[in-house]
């Protein structure tokens, strides 16, 4: 049986050691995949003028489109201006994985998203972003849970019965950890809000009409080894990604 091949964009980075320059992503979102039967493929920023033609060609050669959990998107992407408190932003990176999402959407390659992940996804249906919940949402309960290990699940949440999230984890209220200080506000195009935490924050997106787009707030690849629902979202991943 041909194992599906996951595509999993990377960010610029130096080495702790030799401080060279890298592209690299967590391990977490690798092993994760690589458990429940898919082949990562780490991509690099791309800094050609041809990174549309690079992206059309790695999407008709990936079986999915995994996107990680990471820095803040340039509020520009959703024609914000970018409040005091949006963090740093990595351009080069906003440039790959909106390209390759909207490419993917294209050839209607599974899609997962994973905290930045999810909201990237919102960005490139054109949605738009809380780019601090803290200072946005003042009666919200507290998201970045930084302090904690990042399998620490800090809320729960609620699940639209309705929704492909709670047919995949068969229950509507899970506990998640949440390692996020941004959130979608309007979601995009063709996509809905499917679960929520208790303040009602955003954690889980879907596109509807669309083969499989689905994404999550949490981190759920920090949470494989002892939470099975977690496992359970990365195999109904690579089993639509196989079709
Ligand atoms: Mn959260």
């Amino acid at each position: 049986m041909a194992i599906p091949l996951i595509g999993i964009p990377t960010y610029a980075t130096l080495s702790n050691t030799t401080h060279r320059p890298l592209y690299a992503n967590n391990r977490s979102y690798a092993r994760a995949v690589q458990r429940a039967g898919g082949a990562p493929v780490f991509i690099p920023l791309s800094e050609d003028d041809y990174l549309g033609a690079i992206c059309e060609t790695l999407v008709a050669k990936l079986d999915g489109l995994l996107l990680s959990g990471g820095a803040d998107i340039d509020p520009a992407s959703y024609h914000e201006e970018r409040l005091p408190f949006c963090g740093a932003i990595e351009p080069e990176r906003d440039a790959l994985e909106l390209a390759l999402t909207r490419k993917a959407m294209e050839r209607g390659l599974p899609i997962f998203g994973i905290c930045r992940g999810m909201q990237l996804l919102n960005v490139a249906c054109g949605g738009s972003l809380y780019q601090d919940i803290v200072s946005q949402r003042t009666e919200s309960l507290r998201h970045p849970q930084m302090e904690h290990p990042r399998d620490y699940r800090a809320h729960s949440i609620r699940i639209d019965e309705k929704s492909r999230l709670a047919t995949i984890l068969d229950t509507q209220t899970h506990q998640v950890n949440s390692l996020h200080h941004q959130a979608v506000k309007d979601a995009g195009a063709g996509l809905t809000v499917t679960a929520w935490a208790e303040d009602g924050v955003a954690e889980a997106l879907e596109a509807r009409d669309y083969p499989y787009a689905l994404a999550v707030q949490y981190h759920p690849e920090e949470l494989v080894e002892s939470d099975p629902l977690s496992h359970a979202l990365f195999v109904a991943f690579v089993e639509a990604c196989r079709k």
